[in-house]
């Protein structure tokens, strides 16, 4: 017998927070996670004894900063030597290192050191989500839409679906952000019986900011253009207040908190929090018990005092917008709807500033900011699992690439094959010649990028077409075809004409792609965490089960008084050892705790049974009493 195959589901992997969704008879669902939070922080943390992810890790992420890896999709598919990961590195508290030529994080796990790929990262996020979803709907889920940021390359987003992979979750799609909220909204639009034209996603999330301008036609969405920052978000404007705050707290005590780690974790926390309430009331009141030298800090901050100190962060959000417009090739009056995406667009003077650059044009909220992305990767779950109900019915989904494709030629040039921002899935061919005479070997470099010279765009890979007739430069016509799945994953050939031999790239991607090897091997990893996880739960609760099995007989023991003198100091010393035992050893295997347990239980047994059964029966009598006793208590206390 097979066990039954759970819908696919839609989940939006985001750099600060992840959300998953399902959509099942046309209605689509935020599933909570185990805390009853609808998003889950993207964070991973390790400890002495184990590993946590989600809410539990962001909250202990002040007292184990070093262990604790968030951010991870800002790593996704990039290189140690990348000038991002370089300037990001200046702000995270966890390792960032090579190991194999490739990028990855350190930790202390364990008490080991470990490294992991930021894939590997991830895919414990995703392993996460993929568990909250199988908890609500009650079989395994093991397909899914992934979203990422349209701007994301080949590497980044092929890197997604290894994340997936490790995760156990066969990836049916990798969609853009922009494009699963306008099919949130699409969804939504058609549903009150209206066609929209254009569309702007306003994404302002945790870490990056991203606006999108999307055209639907007749149930067919189009990425039309894309700009963004991809240092702009709700972490920001905690680094302001918290830097605010750390002011205040010198004007107020004379005390410098700023290099005590936990301290300024604790504060940013807090600050966060007083952030998202003034986005519902003007004013907020921060209140931390003994943050730096056991001095309490208490204060409040106004929401437009907020606003003053986030004022050029807020404002810088409106030139990607003229950007993407340009791009676009259409003005602010053509926009027909600005959908909000992502929790930071909850912040008052954010949507004010928005509805102003717009000559006041309502903003479109009904979709829940936070839920939105993954709201429309459900439904394009749904619709490529062959889920198609009425409202989904027409829905064709058209992206667009983030960057220029092309290849290098004479005089390092770069030949753009396919424009930036060019509808896909999608093929262009090009037709290329020989740069001297007699030339039998061609050397096709593919890069991506907006650079006319090749050397300033990124280098996807290379290929050889050999076997050319000798001919004079010029004369052999090559096909060079570049063409892009829905997937966004792309092949490039090359043919010759005359003899019509052809030659493909295979993408040997130098931002450390993982190959197949690797993700196996991590694939592997992931089912071994699985069940060390797994052990580890059991572990903890024999060492729960000796812990209270000890406390039990002590107190059976104290309460008995046919218990020999002798016998209950025996069992009194027995179980206070083992309670200090259990102190000292709180790594011990299963078994020991089993066996301890085990030998507990004979030596209370023993003593127990030495009671003869008219004592017994009289403690039993005893007992009663008491119960009834205390039983008389109460209902007098209730009645005081
Ligand atoms: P996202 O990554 O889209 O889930 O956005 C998360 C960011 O939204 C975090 O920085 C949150 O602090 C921020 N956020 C969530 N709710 C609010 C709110 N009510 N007001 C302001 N910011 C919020």
């Amino acid at each position: 017998m097979r066990k039954a195959k759970g819908p696919a589901v839609g989940i939006d992997l985001g750099t600060t927070y992840s959300c998953v969704a399902v959509c099942q008879h046309s209605k689509v669902e935020i599933i909570a996670n185990d805390q009853g939070n609808r998003t889950t922080p993207s964070y991973v943390a390790f400890t002495g004894t184990e590993r946590l992810v989600g809410d539990p890790a962001k909250s202990q992420a002040a007292l184990n900063p070093q262990n604790t890896i968030f951010d991870a999709k800002r790593l996704m598919g990039r290189t140690l030597e990348d000038p991002m990961v370089q300037l990001d590195m200046r702000h995270w508290p966890f390792r960032v290192v090579r190991d194999n030529g490739k990028l990855k994080v350190q930790v202390s796990f364990k008490g080991k050191e470990r490294t992991f790929y930021p894939e590997e990262i991830s895919a414990m996020v995703l392993a996460k989500m993929k568990q909250t979803a199988e908890a609500y709907l009650g079989c395994p889920v093991t397909q899914a839409v992934i979203t990422v940021p349209a701007y994301f390359n080949e590497a980044q987003r092929q890197a997604t679906i290894d994340a997936g992979t490790i995760a156990g979750l066969h990836v049916l799609k990798i969609l853009n952000e922009p494009t699963a909220a306008a099919i949130a909204y699409g969804l939504e639009a058609s549903s009150e019986g209206e066609r929209k034209h254009n569309i702007l996603i306003f994404d302002l999330g945790g870490g990056t900011f991203d606006v999108s301008i999307l055209r639907v036609d007749d149930g067919i969405f189009e990425v039309k253009a894309t700009a963004g920052d991809t240092h702009l978000g709700g972490e920001d404007f905690d680094s302001r207040l918290v830097d605010h705050l750390v002011r205040e707290f010198r004007r107020k005590h004379k005390e410098d908190l700023s290099q005590d780690k936990k301290a300024m974790q604790r504060l940013r926390v807090a600050c966060e929090r007083a952030k998202r309430t003034l986005s519902s009331i003007t004013i907020a009141s921060i209140s931390i018990d003994a943050l730096y030298k056991r001095v309490d800090f208490y204060t409040s901050i106004s929401r437009a005092r907020f606003e003053d100190l986030c004022s050029d962060l807020f404002q810088a959000t409106l030139k990607p917008l003229g950007k993407a417009l340009r791009d676009a090739n259409i003005n602010k009056d053509q926009i027909h709807d600005i959908v909000l995406v992502g929790g930071s667009t909850r912040i008052p003077k954010v949507q004010a500033l928005l509805r102003e650059f717009f000559n006041g044009q309502e903003l479109s909220k009904n979709i829940n900011p936070d839920e939105a992305v993954a709201y429309g990767a459900a439904v394009q779950a749904a619709i490529l699992t062959g889920n198609r109900s009425q409202g989904l019915q027409n829905m064709l989904l058209l992206d667009v690439t983030p960057l220029s494709l092309g290849i290098d030629t004479v005089g390092g040039v770069m030949a753009t094959v396919v424009k930036r921002n060019s509808a896909v899935p999608t093929k262009e061919t090009m037709e290329f010649t020989t740069a001297e005479d007699d030339q039998d070997t061609v050397v096709f470099e593919v890069y991506e990028g907006e650079r006319p010279m090749s050397k300033n765009n990124h280098l996807l890979g290379t290929f050889t077409l050999s076997g050319l007739p000798r001919a004079p430069r010029g004369e052999p016509i090559i096909e060079v075809s570049f063409s892009i799945d829905s997937n966004n994953i792309l092949t490039v050939s090359a043919r010759d004409k005359d003899t019509g031999n052809t030659s493909q790239l295979t993408i040997t991607d130098t931002r450390g792609r993982l190959n197949r090897e690797e993700v196996e091997r991590m694939v592997r990893e992931a089912e071994e965490h699985r069940a060390q996880d797994g052990a580890q739960q059991e572990k903890i609760e024999a060492m729960n089960s000796l812990e209270s099995c000890a406390l039990h007989l002590k107190r059976a023991a104290e309460g008995i008084r046919a218990l020999d003198v002798q016998a209950k100091k025996r069992v009194l010393e027995m179980c206070e050892e083992t309670t200090s035992w259990l102190e000292d050893n709180p790594l011990a295997e299963k078994e020991q705790y089993e066996a301890r347990q085990r030998g507990l239980e004979e030596a209370w047994g023993s003593v127990f049974s030495n009671v003869s059964q008219s004592q017994r029966e009289e403690e039993e009598a005893r007992g009663e009493e008491d119960e009834e006793e205390a039983a008389v208590a109460q209902h007098g206390e209730e009645e005081a």
